[in-house]
């Protein structure tokens, strides 16, 4: 229900007339400036955030003093515990001990490797993992030319990673050999640092040449990312501690370079300067880590074209986690459980709305028409109603009635039952609260009358006329009479007797039940809504008289509708001890310190799958027995294949059909390329908070700006 502007207009003063102050003088402007800082930085919750993104802006010309150094580095090394243990490389396998068809007693993976051996598959292993978390002697930064460093806080780049893990001394470092040769770097070339926080000791920093998105690399740019791979091992045998090193996918990322050209060219050159330099150095173990699991695959088929081998599949080694077995006791212990979700989950799930990789998978037509993600079409309305509901048609059929089970919701559909199956008393003991409206709960078999939705569900279409108050209907029915006519090159309906039109008034100005502006039709979610606050409300209660805990899941909700879900859980969690909160989020699971060191919330920086495997620990073993979880199972090599048959299977298929069992197995499959998508993930639901969130990351930064 919105207010009326008699109930509000009071309580804001609305009449009252307000007097701006004149400019200031530059003093008082920075006495102003230093007031609202300290006044901001005394706020909980935010010091973290602002400290790094501070320090992330901060030129190195002025040097920090040591003790504010000291400082850093106590706060950037407790975080990094914080996370985890580092990945010991002797537990990444190399390539020889990867290769099929072998004596059984030569598959263990070797702990050292000779230097010595003229068997390049000895010393070469394939990786996919975070960099900054090995601890391989040395790690291997892509940098750009000015070698300083990412000066955008927030930006997911491998350059802030591994500066922000490291701290401000490897800028300062940068700076002074940046000053020394006195002009920006070229590409091919490597300098080195020391490691200072990481867990490796040294970080080599190589600009890999820049490729414009679509053509190919020529001859000198081929030459120049070969360079930068044996710049490093150039520089690495003058380095007497260095026996081990991690490459990262130079040139690959933001620089454009494709993977499919690149992985050759780093693999040769790697194995042709370990030729080269047989018995000169002392390099042992060089890995090659991917950030992309479709990376992965490429650098395993180049080897395996080398070596005309197949190499077996492997579970790479990951981190252990004392934070996350933590997680997993409160969540074990809790008497209730509230499930809080964000797009971080459905990303989670493979439904990411940011990946252009999926799109490109699910929407060829669209592709075509040179869109390259779902996040495009929020708030879109450049289209003809033949196009729209094409696409929104398809979109809604995969997404929210066919998107496969995935394990991640398993298992907190196990966790929320184990719950309901311990549970005295009649009072539900687990809800769900999800800004998402992709319905992926329901699909998951949860029992969707505990699943509050407050920003609508795409199983319902609106009047965006409000021709009525409960101007809403099914969405199911309509789409399936649009689907036969649905085109599958042009992606629009044929028909234009199929294009949804209000049931009541007749207007063809319609869309999916959600919150698209200011408003939707909320009047069927009241009764949801009336219900999880009454639940909410007697479960805390219920937690304080007799000594119980609720805990929150918080998964992937981020900064851009906070107020839906991120801020009133938090507040729960200030106003009663016995409710705590685990928050997993990748890029924004920062918690106020004081719950924190009260044990009464808690950060998980981690993908939701990694958190809730661990979390549900035993859960994941039931369900690994069953169907559901041995696909989820499947290894890469397997997706890569699902996808090339579902494509083949697609461009047979007229129309958009019923999704077969075998085409829901692959698309099953093809949702793992999603899960580390290179892009931000953040789930904006109007046209006001998308140009602010485009605003925010495109603008400078402006510190006092965003600490609130
Ligand atoms: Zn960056
Ligand atoms: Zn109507």
């Amino acid at each position: 229900m919105s207010s009326d502007i008699d109930q509000y207009a009071s309580l804001i003063r609305l009449e009252e007339p307000y007097d701006r102050p004149t400019p200031g003088s530059s003093v008082e402007r920075r006495e102003a400036t230093r007031r609202i800082l300290s006044h901001l930085l005394s706020e909980s919750g935010y010091q973290q955030k602002a400290l790094n993104h501070l320090i992330c802006i901060r030129s190195a010309d002025r040097p920090l003093p040591d003790s504010v150094l000291s400082d850093i580095d106590l706060i950037n090394v407790s975080e990094w515990k914080g996370k985890g243990d580092s990945v010991d490389p002797n537990t990444i396998p190399c390539l020889r001990a990867l290769l099929e068809e072998t004596d059984v007693d030569d598959t263990e993976p070797t702990a050292s490797h000779s230097p010595d051996d003229d068997d390049w598959t000895d010393v070469i292993s394939i990786w996919r993992g975070d960099i900054s978390i090995i601890s391989t002697d040395a790690i291997v930064n892509a940098a750009n030319s000015e070698l300083l460093g990412c000066f955008q806080p927030d930006h997911v780049c491998i350059d802030n990673i591994i500066h922000r893990s490291a701290g401000p001394r490897l800028r300062q470092d940068c700076s002074t050999i940046m000053k020394l040769q006195g002009h920006a770097e070229s590409s091919g070339g490597a300098k080195i640092t020391r490691a200072y926080n990481l867990p490796s000791s040294f970080v080599f920093h190589t600009v890999g040449p820049i490729i414009e998105r679509g053509r190919k690399p020529n001859e000198e740019e081929k030459k120049s990312l070969s360079d930068c791979y044996k710049s490093i091992l150039d520089v690495a045998k003058r380095v007497k501690n260095i026996k081990s090193i991690t490459f990262c996918g130079i040139s690959t990322g933001l620089y454009g370079f494709p993977s499919e050209e690149a992985a050759p060219i780093a693999i040769q050159t790697v194995r042709r300067w370990l030729q080269e330099n047989r018995g000169q150095h002392h390099i042992d173990h060089i890995i090659f880590d991917t950030f992309l699991e479709r990376d992965e695959e490429i650098y395993r088929q180049v080897v395996e074209g080398m070596i005309g081998k197949n190499l077996k599949w492997v579970q790479p080694p990951t981190r252990t986690h004392s934070q996350l077995e933590r997680a997993a006791e409160w969540v074990k212990g809790a008497d209730s459980i509230l499930i809080a979700a964000g797009a971080g989950l459905s990303a989670s799930a493979g439904l990411d709305y940011t990946s252009h990789e999926l799109f490109r998978e699910l929407f060829p037509a669209m592709w075509e028409r040179g869109h390259r993600c779902m996040y495009e079409f929020i708030g879109y309305t450049q289209w003809e109603p033949a196009l729209q509901w094409g696409y929104l048609f398809s979109q809604i059929h995969k997404a929210r009635f066919n998107w496969p089970k995935s394990s991640v919701y398993q298992n907190l559909l196990r966790l929320t039952r184990d719950k309901e199956e311990k549970k005295n008393g009649e009072r539900k003991r687990s809800w769900v609260i999800t800004s998402n409206a992709d319905g992926m709960f329901h699909q998951n078999g949860f029992d969707i009358s505990s699943v509050y939705t407050p920003q609508g569900d795409y199983s319902r279409l609106q009047c965006l006329k409000r021709c009525r108050e409960d101007a809403v209907w099914e969405t199911e029915p309509v789409m399936n009479a649009a689907l036969p006519f649905i085109h599958n090159e042009t992606q629009m309906i044929t028909d234009s007797s199929k294009l949804p039109t209000c049931p009541f008034c007749g207007t063809n100005q319609v869309l999916m039940n959600v919150r698209g502006g200011n408003w939707y039709i909320e009047g069927h979610f009241e009764e949801k809504k009336r219900r999880y606050e009454r639940w909410l409300r007697e479960t805390v209660r219920e937690c304080e008289e007799k000594g119980e805990t609720l805990v929150i899941v918080e998964i992937g909700c981020g900064f851009n509708t906070p107020s839906v879900i991120r801020w009133p859980v938090q507040r729960l969690v200030e106003n009663s001890r016995n409710v705590r909160l685990i928050r997993i989020n990748r890029e924004h699971s920062e918690v106020a310190e004081e719950l924190e060191e009260s044990g009464r919330a808690m950060s998980l920086p981690v993908d939701a799958n990694e958190a809730i495997d661990a979390s549900g620990s035993e859960t994941k073993r039931t369900l690994e027995s069953t169907e559901t979880g041995k696909q989820m199972k499947r290894s890469s090599s397997i997706s890569q294949k699902a996808i090339k048959m579902f494509q083949k299977s697609r461009s047979k298929t007229v129309g958009c059909t019923e999704v077969t069992p075998v085409a829901r197995k692959m698309i099953l499959t093809v949702r793992q390329l999603a899960i580390e998508d290179e892009f931000m993930r953040h789930d904006t639901t109007s046209d006001e908070e998308d140009s602010k969130y485009i605003e925010e990351t495109t603008t400078d930064f402006e510190p006092a700006a965003q600490l609130g």
